[in-house]
């Protein structure tokens, strides 16, 4: 958990730089908010996707992404009317897929959502707020930037023809899953983690080839946003969103480091995905990031602060303990009171919990207005007016 909030509060505060506020959407949504938007025709939706009815026979689903949430959202409470857009998430996403190192059901994810920019500095915006956590993180040096562009409507509709007939003629050395996206999604065929498929695929037509004139402008213009910022990358022309609502720009910050789980950062524009919901045609470009696998690759963060062991013996000690803990929690300890045990069954305690000090509350200290302190870490102890105590403890900081 302290790996997971220091990925969450690094985002935030970088997200915040930019001007990217907070926003909490339902973890669970009308199936429909995910279906119509991520199409029946993907992975997601197909094997992925929580879905189950509700008391009243509603079909409710888990959220597997956030972006269809944002967008409900935005459309739902009219913030159309005020773009741009500029939100930061995190929280629990759900898929149903195999469990294994960085692949979970259950799982959490930092994203942002900027709605309302068609031009292409939103994109280089976005990718800038992205490295800039991922460097903050100290992970940014062990990935790779992976850029594509699906270009514009017009484009997608070209290379897509194209590639039904290239996997077409090669249709009997696809992989099953693939022989059916072929119908459905072939963009999805170049995504495909089946040797044979990846095979075919590295011989497919290239999107670049049939990006219309506006489109490779568009994307020209990306490239020089992040040339300008420093920010590298390599052009992968197999990195394709199989959903229609994607368009032109994406991008995936990928490690080797976490085996085949090696995706961390991944996003890209949606121009289309507000219309499809229903609401005005809006641009829209973001990513989301996987908070697990960032939680694996960064340096352990730091640990709280070391406590403070109250060790009353005693009636009156114990008597004390009550409201001296209180207070010295109140000007900023961590003290840990154990209620029961004699003083050497505490004092393991307090070693065990590698507190930095004990504070014995004796009878006879407590008669002279006095506690014994003790440095467990350099194992000497001394007497402490309970005046003075707070000052004595404020050396044990830090
Ligand atoms: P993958 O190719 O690894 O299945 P994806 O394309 O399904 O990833 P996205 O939908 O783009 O992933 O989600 C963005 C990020 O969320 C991923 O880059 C990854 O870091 C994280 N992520 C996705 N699915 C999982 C999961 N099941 N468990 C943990 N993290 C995940
Ligand atoms: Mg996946």
């Amino acid at each position: 958990m302290r790996r997971h909030r220091a990925v969450v509060d690094t985002a935030r505060v970088h997200a915040l730089r930019f001007g990217y506020d907070e926003i909490a959407t339902p973890i669970f949504e009308f199936t429909e908010v995910f279906a119509r938007p991520i199409g029946e025709t993907t992975d997601i939706v197909m094997k992925e996707m929580y879905s189950f009815a509700d008391k009243g026979g509603e079909e409710v689903t888990l959220r597997p992404e956030n972006t269809a949430g944002v967008v409900r959202a935005v459309i739902a409470n009219g913030l159309t009317q005020s773009l741009p857009l500029r939100f930061f998430y995190q929280g629990p996403m759900f898929r149903y897929e195999r469990p294994q190192k960085g692949r979970f059901r259950q799982f959490h994810q930092i994203g942002v959502e900027l709605i309302g920019v068609k031009e292409p500095q939103g994109d280089v915006e976005v990718i800038a707020l992205g490295a800039d956590i991922l460097a903050a993180l100290g992970v940014l040096e062990r990935t790779a930037l992976h850029l594509n562009t699906l270009g514009d409507a017009e484009s997608r509709g070209l290379y897509r023809d194209a590639l039904v007939k290239y996997f077409t003629q090669h249709a009997h050395k696809l992989s099953e899953d693939s022989r059916k996206r072929l119908e459905r999604n072939p963009l999805r065929i170049l995504d495909s983690k089946d040797a044979a498929d990846i095979a075919l695929s590295a011989a497919a037509p290239h999107f670049e080839n049939y990006l219309t004139p506006a489109s490779r402008e568009f994307f020209g213009r990306v490239r020089d946003g992040l040339d300008a910022l420093g920010i590298k990358y390599t052009l992968n022309p197999r990195l394709v969103r199989g959903l229609d609502y994607y368009t032109h720009t994406a991008f995936e910050f990928v490690t080797t480091e976490l085996g085949s789980q090696g995706a961390v950062l991944a996003g890209g524009r949606y121009d289309g995905l507000m219309g499809v919901m229903g609401g005005p045609e809006t641009p829209g470009v973001g990513w989301a990031a996987g908070i697990e696998r960032l939680a694996l690759m960064i340096a352990e963060p730091a640990s709280p602060p070391r406590p403070i062991a109250l060790v009353p013996i005693g009636d009156d000690g114990e008597k004390r303990a009550l409201a001296l803990a209180q207070e010295l929690r109140r000007a900023g300890f961590t003290i840990d009171l154990a209620y029961s045990g004699n003083l050497q069954k505490r004092m393991r305690r307090a070693d065990k919990i590698m507190a930095r000090a004990a504070v014995i509350l004796g009878e006879d200290e407590l008669k002279r207005g006095q506690a014994a302190v003790r440095d467990l870490d350099a194992g000497t102890q001394e007497d402490v007016p309970l005046t003075a105590l707070k000052d004595r403890l404020a050396s044990f900081r830090g």
